[in-house]
């Protein structure tokens, strides 16, 4: 019998390089505003970016609050007064959703646990139209057996009512049959604990687990996974 018969994803820098898609969208939005763009301007808003997200997982910042707010931030640091953060931030979220790149051995690993029978979903914080775009365009709506985006449930990750929700719409799945698997410890194992589900830390880069959050598993490679999930 297998322990485990649903996989909870999260979707960037767990499935798709988030990274990598925002260095291009920055690029692309900023040559489009005659904007200066550089390593370390990228660098900073990634910086920016990042205090935002962590507002809005403990529920003090909206969604909106959050996409317009980091420009806004990094506009007043770099002394841009022209151009207003919500257009720019509008194009960005449409150049970000224009392109996708997986995590390595992402796509092979989803494909073979669907043949394997795995139940898959989606759960992620991001914004729900840039979202649904990369699900598309990755091909990963026709492996996925849903998507729960934070924005349509009204709750973010971590939060237990984000999970709640998506259990409610799945009557199938038992929760001591879910593994949560994602990059982010704020977010995604503290979210595992919270909807009381086991979790697989994802650190490729092996950074310091220094949030304390119970994880039950941690992986280098996305295909160290399959042992787990194939442990009787
Ligand atoms: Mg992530």
């Amino acid at each position: 019998m297998r322990r485990y018969t649903t996989i909870f994803w999260d979707l960037d820098q767990t499935l798709l390089n988030f990274d990598r898609s925002m260095e291009y969208a920055l690029q692309e939005v900023f040559m489009q505003y005659g904007l200066e763009i550089n390593e370390k301007i990228a660098a900073r808003y990634a910086v920016i970016n990042q205090s935002y997200w962590n507002r809005l997982e403990s529920g003090e910042l909206t969604k909106e609050q959050v996409t317009v707010g980091r420009f806004q931030t990094l506009f007043e640091e770099l002394g841009i007064v022209h151009v207003k953060p919500e257009v720019l931030n509008a194009d960005y979220q449409r150049a970000l959703g224009s392109v996708f790149f997986y995590m390595d051995g992402a796509r092979q690993l989803v494909t073979l646990l669907k043949e394997k029978g795995y139940r898959q979903y989606v759960l992620t914080n991001g914004v729900n139209a840039t979202q649904a775009n990369k699900m598309k365009l990755s091909g990963l709506d026709k492996i996925m057996d849903g998507v729960f985006v934070s924005e349509v449930i009204g709750y973010p990750k971590p939060m237990k009512e984000y999970f709640d929700a998506c259990f409610a719409s799945l009557q199938e799945a038992k929760r001591e049959e879910c593994l949560m698997v994602g990059d982010s410890l704020t977010s995604d194992m503290r979210g595992a604990q919270n909807a009381g589900i086991a979790a697989c830390w994802f650190n490729p880069e092996s950074r310091k687990k220094d949030v304390d959050v119970r994880i039950d598993y941690e992986i280098r490679r996305l295909e160290e996974l399959v042992p787990i999930l194939e442990q009787e």
